[in-house]
């Protein structure tokens, strides 16, 4: 076990594992309005809300302004959750039409449920008080453009998947797209913020548009506590990279786990990332009673600071 010894406010956030590193003035922005946060007196939930609805609507992360749009080019499907070691706990999957998902993953912790997904979630946006927002914007129609033209030849566009499956298992109510010349494969930069606050709580919060290529209906990681996201007693942890297989090692649980089991903080992300092969994107950022740091197999934007 760690010490309780708490250094006081700490904030770490990404924007994703495959995120420019250009973009970090996004995540230092983040980190400022997080910051900022707590300084008004909010806990660590409210401060790493507030650092994820500026990468939301930062633009360039995959979440929120920037998200992906589906393989049909038009359907953009948000998972979120927010969670705190006072047992706060709210998430969202395959949720459409809001501005900030992870608004609305905390207004699911204070309801009697956890998770709500789909349609339900979307009626429960608009009672909860969020308009209807459409997100799809001119560089994801390209990108996604890109992508199915991608699918349609013979390199895999995600890892490991046969490019076939998503033509063969198609379930948008449109018809297959078009494609056009292209070259991006799939795409990660969910984004995601880690607290501990002045009184030694922790708090995590996080947002993606999903991963690409997927079927209508997908639910990755961040939206799976213990996988995309923990935080207990001892710290908090969120987790990036390719939903399929970050659920599959409960990654930010068991990165939480290590770090409860008294290893130092570096180790247990590097630990983390040292589960996926080379090939799967994964990202991990953690923060805990004395330490604070990132750890990707791809470049990933971050920013911290303690005090
Ligand atoms: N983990 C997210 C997902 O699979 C994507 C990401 O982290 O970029 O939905």
């Amino acid at each position: 076990m760690s010490q309780k010894n708490s250094l006081g406010f700490g904030i770490v956030v990404h924007g994703g594992a495959g995120a420019p590193l250009e973009d970090a003035d996004g995540c230092e922005a983040a980190v400022r309005a997080g910051r900022r946060a707590a300084e008004e007196g909010a806990d660590a939930l409210q401060a790493a809300v507030a650092a994820v609805v500026v990468l939301e609507d930062d633009g360039r992360f995959n979440a929120g302004s920037g998200a992906i749009v589906g393989l049909d080019g038009m359907t953009i499907e948000f998972d979120a959750a927010v969670m705190d070691s006072n047992g706060r706990l709210g998430a969202v999957a395959c949720l459409q039409r809001v501005k900030n998902p992870v608004l609305v993953a905390q207004a699911v912790s204070r309801s009697p449920h956890w998770l709500l997904a789909g349609e339900g979630a979307e009626r429960f946006a608009r009672v909860a008080g969020f308009p209807a927002h459409d997100a799809v914007h001119d560089r994801a129609v390209h990108r996604n453009r890109r992508l199915v033209a991608q699918l349609r030849g013979g390199q895999p566009a995600r890892h490991g998947v046969d490019n076939e499956s998503f033509r063969r298992l198609w379930n948008y109510p449109t018809a297959w797209p078009g494609s056009e010349p292209g070259d991006r494969g799939a795409a990660c930069d969910t984004v995601g913020a880690v607290v501990r606050d002045g009184e030694g709580r922790f708090a995590v919060a996080c947002s993606t548009g999903g991963s690409a290529p997927s079927l209508l209906g997908r639910v990755g990681d961040t939206p799976i506590v213990g996988s995309g996201f923990y935080a207990g007693p001892e710290g908090a942890v969120a987790a990036t990279g390719v939903g399929e297989h970050i659920v599959r090692h409960l990654l930010s649980y068991a990165v939480y786990q290590w770090i409860e089991q008294g290893m130092p903080l570096q180790q247990a992300l590097e630990r983390g990332i040292d589960l996926f092969p080379d090939e799967i994107d994964v990202g991990l950022i953690a923060i805990s009673c004395t330490e604070a740091g990132s750890r990707s197999n791809r470049c990933m934007a971050a920013s911290s600071s303690e005090r």
